[in-house]
């Protein structure tokens, strides 16, 4: 399987000049967008494996783009700066960024970080807050982190549907339209009661009952 890399970068120069390594190397897909602000959207549509983030950016800055992805996803990011004295900022900011490069940088370094981090979250339970859902809609059956969480098939249902989007939120009405296939009217209490049995099963299986956020208003997200 190719590994889609999506390129964060306003200089083309050096847009171009990653792209053209990592497609040489073989296995992987690039993308590239040039302003911080166009960063979500290409994140979305990309679906990519890793993000190479430069820190100076038009629209919005590599910090604030880093944060922004982290409420959206656990991506691994490799942030990238011009200056080294930059890195222990950026560490002390504590933004989950996966690993850190400093320009200018050699192709070769840039390949060998990016295969580093890609290794890194590809095996299982080495990440210190990477959940591994596993669900198996033949069997009904979820399992976190090799845990099999016990879910009735509403619960089943429901976390099928927040997982297969992660980040987006659901209102109640869009949950239960999930839950139920024969268009059954239940009231907004028990699509709560619901969740709320499913975020109790996840945390046992996580020790942190955060998988699931009630976003205020407007109905639940799933968030790894
Ligand atoms: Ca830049």
């Amino acid at each position: 399987m190719e590994k889609r890399i999506l390129i964060v970068e306003d200089e083309p120069k050096i847009a171009a000049l990653l792209a053209d390594y990592l497609r040489m190397q073989g296995g992987f897909l690039t993308s590239t967008v040039d302003r911080g602000d166009a960063v979500l959207e290409s994140f979305r549509k990309e679906q990519p494996d890793l993000v190479l983030l430069d820190l100076m950016l038009p629209g919005l800055d590599g910090i604030e783009v880093c944060k922004l992805l982290r409420t959206h996803s656990q991506v691994p990011i490799i942030m990238v700066t011009a200056r080294v004295d930059e890195i222990d900022r950026l560490l002390g900011l504590e933004l989950g960024a996966d690993d850190y490069i400093c320009k200018p940088f050699s192709p070769r370094e840039v390949v060998a970080r990016v295969k580093a981090v890609l290794r890194r979250s590809d095996s299982p339970g080495t990440g210190n807050s990477q959940q591994r859902l596993e669900i198996d809609e033949e069997k009904f059956v979820a399992k976190l982190n090799g845990k099999d969480l016990g879910l009735t098939p509403v619960e089943f249902a429901l976390l099928k549907t927040l997982s297969n989007f992660a980040g987006k939120v659901f209102s109640r009405d869009q949950l239960m339209n999930a839950m139920y296939t024969d268009y059954r009217v239940v009231s907004d209490r028990a699509v709560d009661t619901h969740v709320k049995n499913l975020r109790k099963k996840l945390a046992r299986a996580s020790g942190d009952d955060d998988l699931i956020q009630s976003v205020y208003g407007l109905g639940y997200r799933f968030g790894e």
